[in-house]
């Protein structure tokens, strides 16, 4: 058994987010940075996260969300200027393992969308229950 303070040694160790490297982050500011997902949903998914190893968003001082929120709009910014075919996007965070986080180190997730990417898309992030996309 550590202390508190051994415990998040220990997580930021193993977090692979903590310990990416730094020549994939693609922008960054005091207390956040963003990189491109490795497995993208769409072309152009990015993941935002916060400098300070946490597991939930809910554990994010104001500071860190400003960051986060900062980042997500010059993201989106870019992202649109650079692609005129993105006419949408979803911006998600799976909060917890059975929301479906698989990377324990905050993130949000910026998902640029484009017409007919998929044959339906309404609903959106309420296909995290497939069967409940669509109402
Ligand atoms: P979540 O399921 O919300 O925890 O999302 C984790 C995300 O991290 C997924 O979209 C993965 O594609 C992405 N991912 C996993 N490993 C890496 C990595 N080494 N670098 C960048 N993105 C990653
Ligand atoms: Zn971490």
């Amino acid at each position: 058994m550590g202390t508190i303070r051994d415990i998040w040694r220990v997580n930021l160790k193993d977090c692979i987010f903590c310990n990416l490297e730094q020549s994939r982050v693609e922008r960054e500011n005091n207390f956040a940075l963003s990189f491109k997902d490795l497995y993208p949903v769409t072309e152009g998914h990015s993941l935002f996260i916060p400098k300070r190893h946490v597991q939930s968003f809910f554990d994010l001082e104001k500071n860190e969300k400003e960051a986060i929120f900062e980042l997500l709009e010059i993201e989106r910014e870019a992202l649109m200027e650079k692609d005129n075919l993105i006419t949408g996007f979803n911006i998600g965070i799976n909060d917890g393992s059975d929301a479906g986080q698989t990377v324990m180190h905050c993130h949000v997730h910026l998902i640029p969308r484009r017409k007919g990417d998929m044959d339906d898309p309404r609903g959106g992030v309420r296909g995290v229950i497939p069967e409940k996309q669509s109402y």
